[in-house]
């Protein structure tokens, strides 16, 4: 797993970096730090010692979905049944909207 170095860079959404010693992850939007407690094991970790998550290119939305809008309703709804959290949910609802509007 790749750690973070002085070259590592937040993105605007931030980077996930997972703690060395719980596997915790956090997200953090800069690096100006040379270390950070973790909030799960209070431990804290050195900057180099934190593994950058990398997100799989896979699992990532595909948004070229053909959906109709009653499917996108179905899934809206159901979204909204699972225990997301508010920020999830959020860019969820955010996601369906554009694909709504694009339609
Ligand atoms: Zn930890």
């Amino acid at each position: 797993m790749e750690k973070v170095s002085k070259y590592t860079r937040a993105s605007t959404n931030g980077k996930l970096i997972s703690c060395p010693k719980c596997k915790n992850q956090e997200r953090v939007y800069h690096f100006n730090w040379c270390g950070l407690q973790c909030g799960k094991c209070k431990e804290m970790i050195d900057k180099p010692q934190w593994n950058i998550v990398s997100v799989n290119k896979s699992s990532k939305i595909n948004m070229n979905v053909n959906l109709t809008k009653e499917e996108i309703r179905l899934i809206s709804k159901s979204l909204l049944n699972q225990k997301f959290g508010k920020r999830e949910m959020i860019v969820a609802m955010d996601i369906f909207e554009k694909i709504e509007i694009e339609k």
